[in-house]
């Protein structure tokens, strides 16, 4: 793949047409393809360089640990890269059925297993993002400014938009290369939950964003191994939930490429599973169910223990902003970022770029942006306001969460969805619903329609 400095280091009158992703990972590689359709240049800066195959890099440390991709983030990414579904199977991606497939211990009890036609494809963070990566590069006008950090925003005259960014090569590693300008019609900032935008904006004379952070404390261990052959295993994947405040550990474990397993187990409030072997398999031990221990006590590592701190629900709130420059915008973990135990991020950074797509169509390369960031940023505050709900929601739960308590309506809502849980183990429609909802495919109010509503005051 190419990392080439070929595209978007001219000077003002030639970057008509261009636009600049800031970071390579899932949100700027989703917004990058929704671009292409739209610019005739699209460059994606990234301070990292991109390994040749599936494989680790520095700016996204959490792809060591499980990603789960949910269903309706899926879907987006294969609306954008037809055949990309087929292409990850064919690299040893797992398909399986959300509910069949999986053992499942919900903080009610065992869930039910049934076909429920909720798909799922479980694969290593790595390949996900090398197959997209690969579909993005060979689209027409896209390019890679690899080992390139942004460092700021360029103004324009008049202040209402920017001319660009500010970049420099890391490759002489000793900070000595000048920034360099980098000029574009469109900036679209996707450089994860420590962006440096709220200063790059203050640097030009803007407010920052003001953020609003809920810290739940959690915590991840993970580790690969190798799937043991086992005829008699009748599931794919085992999720043990936490069901705070009283158990506050829980874990995850799904096939990956290559034969594999990759688990992570979790700790909330600070509970954080060690990365030592013994403290690991003690950990694992210590779940509400004693099947991922069994499971992985015999299977042999293939990876060392990696672990990640305190993963805050962080949202910096863009949509307030009396002024923002008219075609600066800020997407994807930079705008959002959850608590990754609930599997959101990816999905919502597609719908980010989904978001994107539909504000874009219609207009041609030569309109200008005028509107665009606070439209942008207002709706994709409303696309976050359901997955932060859940996340926050749940997360209130746990003890020793800063950045929010539970009132009065949260603690309803805890034991309307504690009753809905219940029922959902007898209820396969209920069950089904609650599935769509984890998976992103409806809202967190399909909780509350009627039929469920009725249910489970029936069953009161
Ligand atoms: C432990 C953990 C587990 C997770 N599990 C899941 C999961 O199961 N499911 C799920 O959907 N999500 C999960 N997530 C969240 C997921 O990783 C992110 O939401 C997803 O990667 C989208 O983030 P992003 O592209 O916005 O930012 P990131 O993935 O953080 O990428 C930001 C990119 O910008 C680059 N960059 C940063 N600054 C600059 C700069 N100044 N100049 C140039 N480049 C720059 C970085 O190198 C990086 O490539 C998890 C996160 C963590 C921490």
């Amino acid at each position: 793949m190419s990392q080439r400095k070929s595209q978007g280091e001219d000077a003002p009158p030639e970057a008509h047409g261009h636009a600049i992703v800031i970071g390579g990972s899932m949100a700027g590689l989703f917004n990058a393809r929704v671009l292409s359709d739209h610019f005739e240049r699209v460059t994606i800066v990234e301070r990292d360089s991109f390994p040749e195959g599936p494989g680790f890099r520095k700016g996204v440390p959490q792809s060591r640990h499980l990603h789960a991709f949910l269903t309706r983030g899926r879907q987006i990414a294969e609306r954008f890269f037809p055949g990309l579904k087929e292409e990850l199977v064919s690299h040893g991606a797992e398909p399986m059925d959300m509910s069949e497939d999986g053992n499942w211990l919900t903080p009610a009890g065992m869930a039910p297993r049934f076909r429920s036609e909720i798909s799922l494809l479980t694969m290593s963070r790595y390949l996900l993002e090398w197959a997209v990566r690969g579909r993005v590069a060979s689209l027409p006008g896209v390019g890679f400014l690899g080992r390139t950090e942004v460092t700021g925003l360029l103004p324009a005259t008049g202040g209402t938009s920017v001319a660009g960014v500010k970049v420099r090569s890391r490759d002489h590693g000793d900070g000595a290369d000048p920034e360099q300008p980098l000029y574009a019609d469109l900036i679209v900032d996707a450089s994860g939950r420590n962006s440096r935008a709220p200063r790059w904006l203050e640097a030009l004379g803007h407010e920052p964003p003001e953020e609003t952070v809920v810290n739940a404390h959690p915590g991840y261990a993970t580790r690969v191994f190798k799937r043991p052959e086992d005829p008699s295993r009748d599931w794919k994947s085992m999720f043990v939930q936490i069901s705070p405040p009283e158990h506050q550990r829980g874990a995850v474990m799904f096939p990956i490429e290559g034969g594999r397993w990759i688990c992570s187990l979790i700790g909330m409030g600070g509970d954080h599973p060690p990365t030592d072997e013994e403290g690991f398999m003690r950990f694992a031990g210590s779940l509400r169910s004693p099947v991922l221990y069994e499971a992985i006590r015999d299977a042999k590592p293939v990876s060392p223990i990696h672990g990640y701190r305190d993963v805050e629900n962080k949202k910096l709130h863009y949509e307030k902003l009396p002024r923002q420059p008219h075609n600066f915008l800020v997407t994807g973990d930079a705008a959002c970022a959850f608590n990754p135990v609930y599997g959101q991020g990816m999905t919502t950074a597609a719908l980010g770029a989904e978001l994107l797509e539909g504000l874009l169509r219609g207009r041609s390369a030569d309109d200008d942006f005028v509107g665009l960031s606070r439209g942008f940023q207002k709706k994709l505050a409303k696309v976050n306001a359901g997955p932060w709900l859940l996340s926050t929601g749940e997360d209130l739960r746990v003890r020793g969460t800063e950045g929010g308590t539970a009132g009065l309506s949260t603690r309803l809502t805890h034991g309307y969805m504690d009753r809905v849980l219940a029922l959902s183990l007898r209820d396969l429609g209920v069950r089904r619903t609650f599935l769509e909802v984890f998976a992103m495919l409806k809202p967190p109010t399909a909780m509350f329609g009627p039929d469920i509503a009725l249910k489970v005051l029936r069953g009161r």
